[in-house]
Parts: C-alpha cells; structure tokens; sequence
C-alpha cells in the first residue's frame, strides 16, 4: 500500500525513536529526528532517520516547529520528550501529534493518575498521606519523570525522618513498598478499530536495586550505608513472557484503563501505553504506575515480541503499530481520529 507521502514521522531522538522511526520507514513514511548537537550518530548509523534535524537544547525545540509543520511532520511523543519539554509545552505545540495530549495531565499528575486508576478498578498500593502513619515498609517516590533518582525506603516513621533530610524541598508521594515481581504490560488501544491489543511485557534493570542480590546480606551489612540503599535507576529493559493463564487479567485491566480514560478526557486513551504492575506471590496484581505513550520497555522488541507475532504473523513493533494506525487513519480520511 501507498502512504500519502504527505505526512512525515518525527520525533525526539532519544528513548524509543530508533524503534518509532524504523517503524515509519516499515510503513513507508519518510522520518525526522529531532536531535540533540552531538547525538546524532545512532539515528545516522541505523539509517533510521531521512532527516536529522539538530537542536542545541530542548529549549529550541518551538523553534524548529514552524519547519516541522512545512514538512508536514506527525511528531510522535515518548517519555524523554514528555521530560525535557513538560506538559504544559506539549499542550501548545502546534504541530501535529500522535495521541489525546488532555490524557498527559492525568498521567503526570500522581493524584489525578490514582483517581483514574481505581475508577478503572484496578489494584493500587496504599498512600500514606502522613509519614507518621506509616505502619509497612513504603517507597518514598519524587515528583516529575525522573526515572527513579532519589527514591528510598522507610520501614517506619522514624526512619522516614531521617532520609527525607536529604531531600528537602522535593515534592514526594509515600507508596506501601509492594514486595512481588515486576511486570510492565505493553498495550496498543486502537481508536480507529476500537480494540485494547496486548503488545507485550518487560521487566527492567535499574541501578544499583538490581545489583544488590550479588552480594550477601553479611557483605552488604559490611558496606557503607549510601552504597547498600537500594536506588532505582532506570538502565535498560528485558523482555519477558508471562504465565499464559495471567493474560485474560490483563488484557482486561488494559481496556478497563481505556474506557475509564473516555469519561475523563474525551476521546480518551489512544495509541500505545502501559501498565506498571507488581505481583504478590498471592498473584495480586498491584499496578503502581501508567504510562500513557509508548514505554522503552518495547524498545527489545523491534523486530516484533512474541504477542505482537502471533497477531499480525509479521514482524510488528510497537513504533510501527503507531505508524500503521496513521496509515490505517489517513486511507480511510480518518487522521483527525489520532492527532491532537
Ligand atoms: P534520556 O532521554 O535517556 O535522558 O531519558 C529521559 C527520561 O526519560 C528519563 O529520566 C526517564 O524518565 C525516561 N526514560 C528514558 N529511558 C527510559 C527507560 N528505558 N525506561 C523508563 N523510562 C525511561
Ligand atoms: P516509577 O518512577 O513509579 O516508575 O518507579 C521506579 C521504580 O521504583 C520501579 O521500576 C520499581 O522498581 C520501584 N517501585 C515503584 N513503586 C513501587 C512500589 N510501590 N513497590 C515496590 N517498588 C516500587
């Protein structure tokens, strides 16, 4: 099929975009990458980008929009690009965009998230309001995208005290610690077909809390503190294929969260997202977070993850199942469908 060679793929050039962009070259879109002076090469090496346009910071980035809306460019949003330029940015941009931009302020903002969350029925760790009522081991989590810098546990009031010392200032939110694996749920909610896909699961690597199973308890009780606090910096992503049974589960959860997102900001949740889960060895399944854009986590799957194969029996990225919805949208006059 022939894409109206009108329209372009952009985005940032960071997180997902070699995926985003090589999936809108699969679709026969021509691609621009935004990037940063200096980081430029992996776009040039995996001949992913027909087009780099370069930035010094983000700063400039309006700038460059009026030459973006000219090339008739869909900008495609991740997390790196929600972090550096904010919400209300987004929310002003005139270029075209992939997605409901109205969802962006319930996702960011951790209240309005929850909300949201528990209307769609699903399972979250508890909030302590006050740290003096704190009564189980909790992670104290900070505001803003910053992939899991600073966080720390508490096991009680008075250890809370003494760690938020050194964080003065931040805002934080007071999570019970949920003590189960970690199970990150790809979905694909297509406006045009109606339909909530499940895309595919990772887990993740974060330094140093995935490193501290390599030493005894007896050596890290030997280590100075600052080193042996567990911190959850976010490094890379695994795949992982989860207990066939576990998926009716959460196949549901993926549309109770798009239907919810339809009474709260119309037309609601599109494109790709994702479930953040943790499962208690009673098969609890916790979710503490959404994502409501395409997470790194799918970035293992660019040629297609085990799901997406028995789907489509074609390799099918989350990037190009983005690209494949704006195809499906502009053959059918549709493309207002999935922009904002
Ligand atoms: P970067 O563009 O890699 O500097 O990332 C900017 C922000 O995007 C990070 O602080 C994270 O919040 C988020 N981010 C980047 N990569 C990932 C990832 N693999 N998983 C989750 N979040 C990520
Ligand atoms: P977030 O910024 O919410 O994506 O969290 C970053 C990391 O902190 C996650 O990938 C988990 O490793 C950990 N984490 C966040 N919330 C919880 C929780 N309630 N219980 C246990 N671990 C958590």
């Amino acid at each position: 099929m022939v894409v109206d060679k009108k329209y372009k793929i952009a985005t940032l050039a960071s997180h997902s975009a070699l995926q985003i962009l090589k999936g809108a070259q699969q679709e026969g879109f021509e691609t621009v990458a935004v990037c940063i002076k200096g980081r430029e090469q992996p776009y040039k090496q995996f001949k992913v980008a027909d087009k780099i346009i370069s930035i010094k910071d983000f700063d400039e980035f309006e700038g460059i929009q009026e030459q973006l809306i000219k090339e008739n460019a869909i900008i495609i949003p991740h997390a790196s690009f929600i972090a550096y330029m904010g919400f209300e940015r987004i929310e002003k941009l005139k270029v075209p965009y992939f997605g409901n931009k109205k969802i962006l302020h319930w996702e960011s903002d951790r209240s309005m998230e929850r909300k949201w969350l528990k209307a769609a029925g699903l399972k979250l760790p508890k909030i302590f309001e006050k740290p003096e009522d704190i009564d189980r081991p909790v992670i104290i989590k900070f505001h803003g995208a910053g992939g899991g810098k600073g966080y720390f546990l508490a096991k009680n009031y008075k250890d809370f005290k003494k760690k938020i010392k050194l964080h003065a200032g931040k805002g934080y939110v007071i999570q019970e610690y949920i003590l189960g694996v970690h199970m990150y749920a790809h979905y694909f909610h297509s406006p045009l077909t109606g339909e909530t896909e499940l895309m595919g699961f990772d887990k993740r690597y974060e330094s140093n809390v995935d490193s501290l199973g390599r030493i005894s308890a007896r050596d890290q009780m030997a280590l100075p503190q600052e080193q042996v606090d567990p911190s959850y910096v976010i490094v890379g992503n695994m795949p992982l294929v989860v207990r066939e049974s576990y998926l009716p589960r959460f196949i549901r959860k993926g549309e109770n969260v798009v239907k919810e997102s339809k009474k709260i900001a119309s037309p609601g949740l599109f494109g790709p997202f994702c479930l953040e889960t943790i499962m208690t060895p009673e098969e609890d399944i916790i979710t503490f977070e959404i994502s409501a854009r395409i997470v790194a986590g799918t970035n293992p799957y660019v040629n297609g993850s085990p799901y997406s194969w028995l789907r489509y029996n074609e390799p099918m990225s989350t990037g190009r199942r983005i690209a494949r919805e704006i195809k499906l949208a502009i053959e059918k006059n549709n493309i207002d469908k999935v922009l904002s």
